[in-house]
């Protein structure tokens, strides 16, 4: 079943779009099943979780931190993450720019954008994000290499509104792009999309979706087995 919806979705992604599987919730011998046919990318949002299956699984995958990620939490996954979507302060870019430098790494990174109706998603606004770049202080870090953006659209059965909010993060996008990464080619990645809008996520202009349900099933957040 895995194997068959990754191969699915191999078939169905542009090649500018790449995935990065959710195995949050689910367990390294699901993992391995997505491995098997090809998938190398994987998204956790905890931690522990990450820390614990990169531990067991084959060393060429990639680790992608996707959830909220604590300052204090950082040093954890800083020898082996691939990418970190969820930068959502200056203090969390700098602090990974700091563990990077001690594990002698460059960390890629995208910044989260606040972009759906619901108040409890983390990341920054335009805005915020805008006087970030304007500060120029994360000019100076040398360990974090800043890949683009992420973004979440709203949960909600109302496609235009969630076209609405994808259109509007890549024109974002683009602006950033423009402002200060123009002649930049590692800023190139628009992280956006999961099981329930990733169609619509492409139609926008995404480089990157993350999904989890489509491929593993629904997540049962009460085992206690899930590595
Ligand atoms: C869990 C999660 C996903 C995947 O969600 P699905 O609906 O299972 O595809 C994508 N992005 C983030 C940030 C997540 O936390």
């Amino acid at each position: 079943m895995i194997a068959e919806r990754i191969k699915e979705l191999h078939r169905y992604l542009p090649s500018n779009v790449q995935l990065v599987a959710v195995s949050k919730f689910h367990s390294s011998r699901e993992i391995l099943e997505a491995y098997e046919v090809g998938q190398r990318v994987f998204g956790e949002n905890h931690v522990q979780e990450m820390t614990a299956k990169y531990e067991i699984l084959p060393k060429d995958i990639e680790w992608h931190m996707i959830g909220h990620l604590q300052t204090n939490k950082v040093k954890y996954i800083a020898p082996f993450v691939s990418m970190i979507h969820s930068v959502d302060s200056f203090k969390l870019l700098a602090e990974i720019d700091k563990i990077a430098k001690k594990n002698h790494r460059v960390i890629d990174c995208l910044l989260q954008i606040h972009i759906a109706e619901e108040e409890t998603k983390f990341g920054f606004s335009f805005d915020e994000c805008r006087d970030l770049l304007m500060q120029e202080d994360w000019k100076s870090l040398c360990n974090v290499k800043i890949r683009g953006l992420m973004g979440m659209a709203t949960l909600t059965d109302n496609q235009k509104e969630i076209i609405d909010e994808f259109s509007s993060l890549k024109s974002f996008f683009n602006e950033i792009k423009n402002d200060w990464f123009k002649e930049v080619h590692s800023f190139d990645t628009l992280s956006m999309g999961m099981s329930n809008d990733y169609k619509l996520a492409i139609q926008s202009g995404s480089t990157m979706v993350r999904i989890g349900t489509t491929i593993f099933g629904e997540r049962d957040y009460s085992r206690k087995d899930n590595i």
